[in-house]
């Protein structure tokens, strides 16, 4: 059913979807801002609806609803028209509460006037508490924790009456961090969605968007404790980094992975006044591979020589795929001479180790350029372009050799 749903409290915000699911189970709705950009996604659950007020209101003109609203009673027709007004509101509202209990249960205004509302407001809270997709808790300055919603225990594996036993900080993977937050807030300041890890019950890493804020509770400071549960966001988020940086069939960085991390490693080694040098390695006549074997084998060399060279490089070492069968690496604290050793070492090694293939060893070699980073040159491209050089008088000079560069 297509409808539109305008709430009374959100009357400066239009819901921008028309879709409805079933009414009794939580919908997600983006909405607009006044600029109709969708700026919000509104998490709607229908729960037992105990009070609805208009903050503005005088309170002998609050419409209450004392029962549930069964999910029969949210109708798209009964939702569908939009308020204008907050009068039209309350009457939509009254609307709802006849569908289900007739007339006799929307109370007149003396009636509401006499009416302790307290309570009910209590309930109210408890309801929308209870029906969050959020973890909400009460926690005391030393990480106990005196009140939770079953959100919050459901994302963290347990039960409430766990966490009331086992405290707050059995589920930070470095509680430490708890203990920090918690002095923040006792300090009077608010805590606003720092991304932690977390452990449930049964030891499963979850990643949470945690909030604080300074509250009182039965007299005593304590933190009011929001956790959103992010952990589809950050596995999201990490594919996404991976997809961004690494290259899918060796696993090494990708060309703008390896320029970002190269650049980087440049700064770092300049600041120690060290020198770095880069080299360009290209694997020789490895068309040849394809056309005799297949892509599946030249794509299985190509691992092989990726793995090689890794493994006979040092941890701060930057080694990158180019594009095809192209590699380059970053030499931070080395000088050309110790660098041209090392280009020497990997062609020996790609040389002496023949790619296993099942109709037997498949040797292969590489040319290797070698340039060192000059004065203070920002970025690295000057000094790959002169190992690039370097790289083709290796191969004009037969393959199978390196060659140093200006
Ligand atoms: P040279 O010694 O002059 O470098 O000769 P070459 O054959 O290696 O050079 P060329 O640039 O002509 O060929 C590179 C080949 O690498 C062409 C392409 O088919 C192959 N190649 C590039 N990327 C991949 C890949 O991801 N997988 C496979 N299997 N082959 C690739
Ligand atoms: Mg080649
Ligand atoms: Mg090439």
């Amino acid at each position: 059913a297509a409808w539109a749903l305008r709430l009374p409290f959100l009357s400066r915000h239009d819901i921008a979807t028309r879709q409805h699911h079933r009414p009794w189970q939580r919908l997600v709705l983006p909405f607009r801002d006044e600029d109709q950009r969708i700026s919000h996604f509104l998490s709607v659950c229908a729960a037992p609806l105990l009070s609805c007020a208009q903050p503005s209101d005088p309170p002998q003109r609050r419409v209450t609803a004392p029962t549930a609203i069964s999910p029969t009673a949210i109708s798209p027709a009964a939702l569908s028209p939009s308020a204008a007004s907050p009068s039209e509101a309350r009457a939509r509202t009254q609307k709802l509460a006849w569908a289900k209990t007739g007339p006799q249960a929307v109370h007149s205004a003396d009636e509401l006037a006499a009416m302790p509302t307290a309570s009910t407001h209590l309930a109210a809270l408890e309801a929308i508490t209870e029906s969050a997709p959020i973890g909400v808790a009460v926690v005391s300055p030393q990480g106990t924790v005196l009140n939770c919603n079953r959100r919050l225990a459901a994302v963290l594996g347990t039960s409430g009456a766990g966490l009331h036993a086992g405290g707050m900080h059995q589920h930070f993977e470095q509680p430490a961090q708890l203990s920090q937050l918690l002095a923040r807030v006792a300090g009077g300041e608010s805590v606003v969605r720092e991304d932690m890890l977390l452990r449930t019950s049964s030891e499963k890493a979850v990643w949470g968007a945690v909030s604080m804020s300074p509250i009182r509770f039965e007299n005593a400071p304590a933190a009011l404790l929001w956790l959103f549960d992010i952990t589809r966001l950050k596995r999201v988020e990490s594919e996404l980094s991976d997809l961004a940086n690494y290259d899918a069939l060796t696993g090494l960085y990708n060309r703008r992975a390896l320029l970002e991390r190269g650049v980087r490693a440049l700064n770092k080694a300049r600041e120690a006044a060290k020198h770095v040098c880069v080299l360009m390695i290209d694997i020789d006549h490895f068309k040849s591979v394809n056309d005799d074997f297949g892509h599946g084998v030249g794509d299985e060399a190509l691992r092989h020589i990726a793995h090689m060279m890794g493994d006979e490089l040092r941890g701060a070492d930057v080694m990158g795929r180019m594009g095809g069968e192209e590699f380059a690496v970053v030499l931070p604290a080395t000088r050309l001479s110790a660098a041209l050793d090392v280009a020497e070492r990997l062609r020996m090694q790609v040389a002496s180790r023949p790619v296993s293939t099942d109709t037997g060893p498949l040797p292969l070699t590489v040319s290797v350029g070698v340039a060192s980073v000059l004065g203070r040159e920002a970025d690295l491209t000057a000094a790959l372009n002169r190992a690039d050089q370097a790289l083709y008088q290796a191969k004009a000079d037969g393959r199978n050799c390196v060659r140093a560069g200006g």
